[in-house]
């Protein structure tokens, strides 16, 4: 079997947009209503001659004592238990949220390989890049700068993903 990556993080950071990017063809709903992915989606991925199979989530809502958005999380949780290495997705332009704090705790906890990815960092201007500096005091280590949705900083990320394979 393929080493499993799991893509987490709060509603509407662009996980599904990193997922698509990553494999290559629209499998996850992109959406700006946040929830949407449900279920987790698998699809084989490859970087760099690495093999593994990408796992997309709907999501992360600590503490939420909705059905859906429970059952949302408990499929991310899910995902985390049985993946190999976690890409965590927090948008850099909306900055830190409390949301982001308690889905790093939980990270944390799960004792798994995370790799924090910085998104929506839409162009490569120092200032716009500073904007991921604020998430290294999550403690996840590297914080890396990154825009699924204009394909940025995609080497750097999954270089550090496939390291941790
Ligand atoms: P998810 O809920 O985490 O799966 O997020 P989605 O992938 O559905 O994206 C949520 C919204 O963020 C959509 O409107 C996307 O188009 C947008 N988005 C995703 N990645 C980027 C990005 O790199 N830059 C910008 N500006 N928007 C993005
Ligand atoms: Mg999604």
């Amino acid at each position: 079997m393929k080493p499993l990556v799991a893509i987490v993080g709060r509603p509407n950071v662009g996980k599904s947009t990193l997922f698509n990017r990553l494999v290559g063809r629209r499998i996850a709903l992109v959406e700006d209503q946040p929830g949407v992915t449900r279920d987790r989606h698998y699809a084989d991925a490859e970087w760099e001659g690495r093999a593994f199979t990408l796992i997309d989530t709907g999501g992360f809502v600590p503490g939420e004592k909705d059905t859906l958005l429970k059952q949302v999380r408990e499929q991310a949780q899910f995902a985390v238990e049985e993946c190999d290495v976690i890409i965590f997705v927090v948008d850099a332009r909306a900055g830190m949220t409390t949301a982001d704090e308690a889905v790093a705790n939980y990270l944390r906890k799960a004792g798994k390989p995370v790799v924090v990815a910085a998104n929506k960092l839409d162009n490569e201007s120092g200032q716009m890049q500073s904007l991921a500096g604020e998430f290294f005091r999550l403690g996840l280590g590297d914080v890396n700068a990154m825009s699924a949705e204009h394909n940025l900083g995609m080497g750097g990320l999954m270089d550090s993903v496939v390291s941790k394979l």
